[in-house]
């Protein structure tokens, strides 16, 4: 099981945050749709997995001590060849020096660049009387300035899911607004219901962030993910 693994890894190395790549396997294997994620330690692994994956590609610094990687300089979208890939390592690596010159950097990671898509976000956090508790929301400024998210306790049953995604106010963009693309939200339910059972199913995780998930008029995909250990 990756996901034993990995939190015996971590548990080693005497850290409770997990890195990106980290946090998507355990999602992947919880039945959690998330972009193709690789580790590159050098520039030359970097171009050989982008072009393994297929153009363009996004990178991204590689550091458990780096949460806000773009602040940092840490991400590089839209990558169409070989020589961007170089270019974009260098600028990571240079940024993110500069920005968190203490901060150890295993690489970066490689991944397939989604299409863009309604922007959602799912997290679970630890409240200290209910427990587990999930938490929806569109992402962006809506939940930065406007706080429209919903939350449920673990576990979710299929109606929690359906009135959380129901009652955010900004519920319109997801059935399509301006010619924007209705996102999939029977998709989107079957996801907080598949973080309601990995929340439940293993107890030492404390935080998780899905920020951003990409929703589709098919399917979601999770772009962004961190997951905090207690
Ligand atoms: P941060 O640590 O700053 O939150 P993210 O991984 O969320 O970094 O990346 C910042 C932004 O870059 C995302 O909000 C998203 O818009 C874009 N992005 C990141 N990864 C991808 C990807 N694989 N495909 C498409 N866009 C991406
Ligand atoms: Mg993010």
């Amino acid at each position: 099981m990756i996901v034993d693994e990995i939190l015996v890894r971590a548990r080693k190395e005497k850290r409770t945050v997990l890195t990106e790549i980290e946090a998507k396997q355990i999602l992947r294997e919880a039945g959690i749709k998330c972009t193709d994620t690789q580790l590159a330690e050098t520039k030359e692994q970097a171009v050989a997995l982008s072009e393994k994956m297929g153009w363009p590609v996004v990178l991204k610094i590689s550091s458990v001590d780096i949460t806000h990687k773009s602040d940092a300089g840490g991400v590089k979208v839209n990558l169409k060849n070989k020589a961007e890939v170089e270019q974009a390592f260098d600028n990571i690596m240079t940024s993110c020096r500069a920005a968190c010159p203490d901060a150890g950097i295993e690489g970066v990671a490689v991944q397939a660049m989604a299409k863009p898509g309604t922007e959602v976000i799912i997290g679970m956090t630890k409240d200290p009387s209910f427990g587990p508790v999930l938490m929806f929301g569109l992402g962006g400024i809506f939940v930065e300035l406007l706080k429209d998210v919903a939350f449920r306790i673990v576990p979710l049953e299929k109606k929690d899911a359906s009135e959380m995604i129901n009652e955010i106010k900004g519920k319109k963009l997801l059935e399509g607004y301006r010619g924007q693309d209705p996102a999939d939200i029977p998709f989107l339910e079957n996801m907080l219901l598949k973080l309601s059972e990995l929340v439940d199913k293993t107890g030492d995780i404390a935080e998780i962030d899905m920020n951003p998930v990409f929703a589709y008029k098919q399917g979601a995909v999770v772009v962004d993910a961190r997951i905090i250990l207690e």
